[in-house]
């Protein structure tokens, strides 16, 4: 996976490589090829395949919880921006969140599209700090929209995520405030642009910009598509090198060298509306382009593992203690 571009592919190249998983072009009719012989899940059980560790050896982060949470959402069945169903799964978070104690903040704002405006909505947490710096974490809860797509993957395992760290972190206060963004519209209505996607990202960047508050956030650590089985997380080589370096240091020495890979790949997502702007940041996103179910109706509940999301669930913990000492 070298400098491939999130769904940024020419269609004749995808023709011509259609049946080559590897060189990570994915088109509609690349997937369409690849796709047969996989089965469906829509009768899965929301049930693991696997366990997740006890999260005492997690750093408190529970992968069980997590799992559910994945589970919960594809209940919903698919819920691109602007559907009814992301109404439902916006009511969902919320309600988890004011069940932790969180202070939750929500932006809902209409945006352009290549098919009208949309209304979206961004939800974040805000955690007080000592001090008026910012972390900033961040997921994606729209899924893309396409037929039977519900992102167990790809929208549900890194909102799962977040929930968790919030149960975990919104009854804590540290040195710097930490707030946890779950963002709307990261995915393409039709294909994926600079004007097409990471619209909630696009929006929030704006307006903490607008706000002054975007100068405060010390890091922004965004998770994407980070629950798969056989999950592994390349460096995401447009990411900012100290935060990098900084995740992926932490993994190592949690023993998670297996999943967090040194090789490096590129990723367009919703890093890309703050690192435009000045804020320093890092993707942690799995290999979508070899996980064989991206962007595909086969990226349902099967595919999510409660011990991949407790890895990065802990990994993003431990991370978050490195930042709140400097
Ligand atoms: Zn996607």
């Amino acid at each position: 996976m070298n400098s491939q571009r999130r769904q940024r592919c020419s269609i004749a190249l995808c023709v011509v490589l259609a049946f080559s998983f590897l060189i990570g072009c994915k088109s509609k009719g690349a997937e369409a090829s690849a796709a047969p012989f996989m089965s469906t899940v829509a009768s899965a059980p929301p049930q693991a395949t696997e366990d997740a560790p006890s999260p005492d050896k997690t750093g408190g982060f529970d992968g069980s919880r997590a799992f559910a949470h994945v589970a919960k959402q594809v209940s919903f069945g698919p819920h691109p921006s602007g559907s009814p169903a992301i109404v439902k799964v916006q009511e969902y978070l919320l309600s988890e969140l004011k069940s932790y104690g969180c202070a939750v903040e929500t932006d809902a704002f209409s945006t352009d599209s290549p098919v009208g405006r949309i209304p979206m909505k961004n939800i974040v947490v805000k955690i007080p700090g000592a001090k008026p710096e910012i972390i900033l974490l961040g997921t994606h809860y729209d899924t893309k929209k396409m037929e039977n797509f519900v992102g167990a993957d790809d929208g549900g395992s890194s909102t799962a995520v977040m929930l968790e760290l919030a149960r975990l972190l919104c009854p804590q206060h540290g040195r710097y405030a930490v707030w946890i963004a779950f963002l709307d519209g990261e995915e393409a209505v039709q294909n994926w642009s600079e004007t097409d996607g990471r619209y909630g990202s696009r929006q929030m960047a704006a307006r903490l910009a607008a706000s002054g508050d975007l100068k405060k956030i010390r890091a922004f650590l965004l998770a994407d598509i980070v629950g798969g089985r056989t999950a592994q997380f390349p460096r995401e080589s447009s990411s900012t090198p100290a935060l990098i370096d900084l995740v992926w240091n932490t993994a190592a020495s949690l023993g998670y060298s297996s999943l967090f890979l040194n090789d490096a790949s590129s990723a367009e997502d919703d890093h890309d509306s703050f690192m435009k702007r000045g804020v320093p940041a890092v993707d942690v996103i799995g290999d979508f382009v070899h996980n064989g179910y991206w962007h595909t109706p086969q990226d349902a509940l099967d595919k999510i593992s409660p011990k991949t999301l407790a890895i990065v669930g802990h990994v993003f913990i431990e991370s978050i203690k490195q930042l709140q000492t400097k």
